[in-house]
């Protein structure tokens, strides 16, 4: 490997707060050191924070800092070996779920996931980034190209799920209609799970949507590709302009609701033409507006709810869920701590696609697992599916006897018809 053209690709990503947060901002004064749910369930130091940062920040101070070009040994600036570029795969796609309760626990704001963020994208342009993210990523362009060859095949498989809809709501009427002018266009992802409860809840209320010819999820975001991760996003946002739609409503995804809310206009230079929001959002707005009738009993168990990172503590979607699970549910139970301050699943940041580090995010779930147990729900619910496979994977392993849901689901077996 060239390093020269490392850290080429490693400048092209130094943005500013990557610069401010990897030269002189860390006082080192370890207050993000117990934010972080991977350092606590390992114990391990050099996974707090802190730890991980500095072995960025000590490559890019090297060529930012004044005294680190002049004084390497006083800082402990140190140049980018190849070694230490291989390990950084690990460092930046394993060690770091991109969470953030470092940042929001940090007095000076450093922002520890921007600098593992640039990393990822180094090592993705240098086609170090993990495989399975990359065919993914690739896989969601492919999609796009073959979507005339695909559409018959998919309205097909939606034609069973529609049956579904209509078994849940005595109506042979109730429609999944796809690719249809409408007001919303709503994103799934690519299981039944996040097509049939929504479609329930929209056929409940009358609502004029459509369902996206492609799923939300967006790979490329995790692999710090922007260019294809706009691709992907372009998709939907084509499809929204050609029906003409209101409103994207994304299904219960952290990242993909990221792409769509924040960095889609960050992209794209400004505000989108319709409005974005969570399906926990619009769901909300039903619940208040007296248009879904929910029975609670039909839900009888305790019930506690993660947040997930993105929706939650980078969102601000915290009383939404809330609101909606008290209203179908009989017993809500937050866990501790929650909203904004709430622990990272342990699979965020594309670390569930990855089977090679099962055991890893399994350890790091620790933290998850014993969150949950402490509320004594049997029920976990949650609005993303990265948290959803992960926390599924975490009740097993840590044997909770729980089981794992999300708030959609939860709401159609509360819906009264
Ligand atoms: S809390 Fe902030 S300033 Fe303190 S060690 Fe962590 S990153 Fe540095
Ligand atoms: S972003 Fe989350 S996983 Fe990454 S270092 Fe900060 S607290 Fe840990």
């Amino acid at each position: 490997m060239n390093m020269q053209t490392a850290i080429q690709e490693l400048d092209k990503r130094y943005s500013r707060l990557v610069g401010t947060s990897a030269t002189n901002l860390c006082t080192h004064c370890g207050w993000c050191i117990e934010a972080c749910h991977i350092y606590q369930a390992t114990g391990d130091p050099e996974m707090s924070p802190v730890a991980k940062a500095e072995r960025v920040r000590r490559v890019l101070r090297r060529k930012h800092d004044w005294t680190s070009k002049v004084f390497p040994f006083w800082t402990g600036a140190k140049d980018l070996t190849e070694q230490e570029l291989n390990e950084w795969e690990e460092l930046a796609f394993r060690n770091c779920t991109l969470c953030e309760r470092c940042v929001v626990n940090c007095p000076m704001c450093v922002e520890t996931p921007q600098i593992i963020g640039a990393v990822r994208g180094t090592l993705t342009a240098l086609g170090k980034g993990p495989e399975i993210l990359d065919q993914l990523a690739d896989s969601a362009i492919w999609r796009e190209e073959a979507v005339d060859e695909l559409k018959g095949a998919f309205l097909e498989q939606i034609g069973e799920l529609e049956k579904q809809v209509q078994d849940r709501l005595g109506n042979p009427q109730a429609r999944i209609p796809v690719d249809q002018p409408a007001d919303k266009l709503y994103v799934p992802l690519s299981g039944a799970h996040t097509i049939v409860p929504p479609a329930v809840i929209f056929n409940a209320v009358g609502e004029s949507w459509t369902m996206s010819l492609f799923e939300a999820a967006n790979n490329a975001l995790f692999l710090g590709d922007i260019p294809r991760a706009k691709r992907i996003t372009q998709r939907i946002l084509k499809e929204a302009e050609r029906l003409n739609v209101k409103e994207i409503v994304v299904a219960e995804c952290g990242h993909a609701y990221a792409v769509l809310r924040w960095e889609a206009p960050k992209w794209f230079g400004g505000p989108l033409k319709f409005k974005v929001r969570s399906i926990l959002e619009v769901i909300d707005d039903y619940v208040r507006d007296g248009r879904l009738k929910l029975d609670p009993t039909r839900n009888p168990e305790p019930v506690t709810y993660h947040d997930p990172c993105n929706l939650g503590r980078k969102g601000g979607i915290l009383e939404e869920p809330r609101r909606v699970l008290r209203a179908a549910v009989m017993d809500f139970r937050d866990m501790t701590p929650n909203r904004w301050e709430n622990y990272c699943c342990g699979g965020g940041g594309g670390l569930v696609a990855n089977e090679d580090w099962k055991d890893f995010r399994l350890t790091a779930g620790k933290v998850k697992a014993d969150q949950i147990r402490q509320t004594g729900a049997t029920v976990a619910a949650t609005s993303c599916d990265n948290c959803l496979i992960q926390i599924t994977d975490v009740v097993d392993h840590y044997k909770l006897g729980a089981k794992v849901t999300t708030v959609s689901q939860l709401v159609t077996n509360a819906l009264v018809t």
